[in-house]
């Protein structure tokens, strides 16, 4: 039976959305809001997360704070409940000083259902100050991947959020994002002091997306034919540098497609016009940095490119998932060369220690799984903690045209033995070194060398187990652990696995050679 409650909630979504019924969890998740409960909402991108504040801030007395990273975002927001009649005002370094009178005014008589601010404008004493005499009704943490250093988009001010909130008088929070992998999971709950939170995690499977990594060899070619192939259609290819955006938009226009270039560097009103022109469909490809994209809703895109590698799979995932928001079959296509991923870590020289190690490891995933010949979206998913056990997903290469399998059983016990005798507390490098026999400082101060294990692989080098290893982390044979980034540990399917041992399949993983790739 609908209760009261229920019904008022299904009227809203019709007169103010327009929509006849929620999608997926967000009636269940807008019910927890309502509720007053900590909630903690991880959604794919597109997949309708602001419904899940707004809904409860119109509903609920008092003002909704959201904070969000991105000005330009909130902006949209701020402009889209204003058209349908819904008082929501940002709070930023934007406003002039009668507009933020005006938005103090009608915030602390409870006119405003949904405040935007940014994290830097909530921090600030005088806003705290204004904050605590208004009625809160709840706090959405937006984009709460930012609060984690091991997230792709760390910003040092979402750590200072949980101070204000408190200060507040404890309201509820709802955190939201659309990337997190366990690891940032669970720093976002612990910083936000919300483990008792209600999760809700959707899958990021997109099955109308086909995934394919390519060598980038003669990549120009084939990226031309790639575009012939969809004349007409919406694309985006991004590339690393602006420069590279300049030249490949140039090559494109030279061969006769309808494109335009898109980057920071560029005036800004070029900018923009170029964004509309895609959007407008004046033209089919726009080629970019990933400036690109952010709150862009395209529906229509029908393939992605990455021309050069991205920096990390939680990157990967947000600019390929750009593709096919309607939910018709889109290709996503990345050209790869290990030269590619040289060039990224060289980006990071000047980075703290922290920050390189873990760009590092974020490339070092990238790398991996464009290597791998496993499933991509077996890889994809295990990323973010999602489990895929189908044998052919029939939309990624590697499923489609599926490499020579070899007896694993070995190989595996040999990755789990590793794993068992270093103690569960080392990364793919030093478990690499452990079983080809590389005598390390590292290997050497835990003396490992003396361990049963070590030499064991020395038939095969390093690249070769570090495949092993992945393979036998995505058979869950082993799992990461959460607390410490990059450490592997052992899963009860290994444990069980050495006592009882069965037949496994392995993949060999491409090879790319980085000869005679396209000079800069
Ligand atoms: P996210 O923040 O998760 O990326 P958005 O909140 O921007 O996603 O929503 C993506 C799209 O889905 C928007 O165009 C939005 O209007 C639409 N949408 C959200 N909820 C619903 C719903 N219940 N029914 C129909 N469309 C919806
Ligand atoms: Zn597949």
């Amino acid at each position: 039976m609908e209760t009261g409650t229920d019904m008022k909630l299904k009227e809203t979504l019709k007169r103010v959305f327009g929509y006849d019924t929620f999608r997926g969890t967000q009636e269940q998740i807008i019910q927890h809001v309502m509720d007053g409960k900590n909630t903690f909402v991880i959604m794919p991108t597109g997949a309708g997360k602001s419904l899940c504040y707004q809904l409860p801030a119109i509903t609920k007395e008092g003002t909704a704070i959201v904070i969000s990273p991105l000005i330009a975002l909130m902006k949209n927001q701020v402009d889209q409940m204003n058209a349908v009649g819904i008082n929501a005002r940002f709070l930023n370094s934007t406003l002039s000083k009668s507009e933020m009178t005006r938005v103090k005014k009608e915030t602390l008589s409870g006119e405003v259902k949904l405040l935007y601010v940014a994290p830097e404008s909530l921090t600030k004493e005088s806003n705290v100050e204004f904050l605590k005499k208004s009625r809160i009704s709840f706090v959405a943490v937006d984009e709460a991947h930012c609060i984690s250093e091991w997230g792709h988009d760390f910003r040092p001010e979402y750590r200072r959020i949980k101070a204000i909130i408190k200060d507040l008088g404890d309201v509820p929070i709802v955190a939201l994002t659309a990337t997190a992998t366990p690891k940032v999971q669970l720093d976002i709950m612990k910083n936000l002091e919300m483990e008792n939170a209600s999760v809700f995690q959707s899958s990021f499977n997109r099955t109308n997306l086909m995934y394919e990594v390519k060598p980038k060899k003669q990549a120009k070619k084939q990226l031309i034919k790639l575009v012939k192939e969809h004349k007409g259609e919406s694309g985006i290819i991004y590339c690393l540098s602006r420069k590279k955006v300049e030249e490949i938009a140039e090559f494109l226009k030279v061969n006769g497609v309808n494109v335009a270039p898109y980057h920071a560097g560029m005036d800004s009103a070029v900018r923009m016009r170029n964004q509309d022109a895609f959007l407008n469909e004046d033209v089919d490809v726009v080629v970019a940095t990933i400036a690109f994209g952010m709150g862009i809703d395209k529906p229509d895109v029908r393939y992605v490119v990455h021309y050069d590698a991205p920096k990390s799979i939680e990157g990967y995932y947000q600019e390929t998932g750009r593709a096919g928001r309607d939910g018709i079959m889109s290709k996503v296509v990345m050209f790869y060369s290990y030269n590619d991923i040289l060039k990224l870590e060289k980006f990071n020289k000047d980075k703290s220690v922290t920050e390189r190690e873990n760009a590092k490891y974020l490339l070092e995933e990238m790398a991996l799984y464009a290597e791998s010949a496993v499933c991509r979206r077996k890889q994809l998913l295990h990323y973010f903690g999602e489990e895929w056990h189908k044998e052919n997903c029939e939309a990624c290469d590697n499923c489609l045209h599926p490499r020579e399998r070899f007896d694993g059983e070995e190989l595996v016990t040999k990755v789990i033995e590793a794993v068992r005798q270093t103690e569960e507390r080392f990364n793919l490098n030093h478990i690499s070194n452990v079983l080809v026999g590389k005598k390390t400082e590292h290997v050497l101060s835990y003396s490992h060398d003396k361990l049963k294990i070590f030499g064991a692989g020395k038939d095969h080098d390093e690249h070769f187990w570090k495949s092993i290893i992945r393979q036998t982390l995505l058979n869950e044979f082993i799992a990461k652990d959460i607390e410490n980034p990059g450490v592997f540990k052992l899963a009860q399917k290994g444990i069980d696995f050495l006592i009882d041992p069965f037949k496994v399949e392995l993949v060999k993983d491409h090879e790319y050679e980085t000869e005679g790739e396209e000079e800069e």
